[in-house]
């Protein structure tokens, strides 16, 4: 459902896995927001610099070319208010602090449901 905080909102997904890529597209285009993806860390450093009105990346960890934390440093350095939310397995949970040094802002656990994602992003509707 349109979503009055997200469809203002330009969003890029970031996910090597086709079926989830698709996945957390049609979640989100659903509530109006305007997305873009990228299939590996390389590339959504170079769709993050070409696009510096991008608000919100949800960000793969294990990615090819340049993992997520490697992708989220750059990004973070280029765009210092952009909000950065990992997507991680269960089993890096306890990367945690690995997680926030390397500049994302929150993490959300795969596998992800659409109410938890869509309730997870309105967390920064007061911050953006
Ligand atoms: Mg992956």
């Amino acid at each position: 459902m349109v979503n009055d905080f997200l469809r203002t909102k330009k969003i890029m997904i970031v996910e090597d896995d086709v079926s989830s890529r698709l996945y957390l597209n049609k979640i989100l285009e659903k509530t109006g927001a305007s997305l873009l993806s990228a299939c590996d860390g390389k590339e959504a450093i170079e769709i993050a610099r070409a696009n510096p009105d991008i608000d919100i990346i949800l960000m793969d960890i294990q990615l090819p070319r340049i993992d997520g934390y490697g992708a989220a440093k750059v990004i973070r350095e280029l765009r210092k208010d952009v909000i950065i939310i990992a997507q991680t397995a269960y089993s890096l949970l306890g990367d945690r602090e690995k997680i926030i040094s390397s500049g994302f802002d929150d993490y959300i656990v795969k596998p992800i449901f659409p109410q938890q994602l869509i309730e997870k992003l309105g967390k920064y509707s007061l911050e953006i």
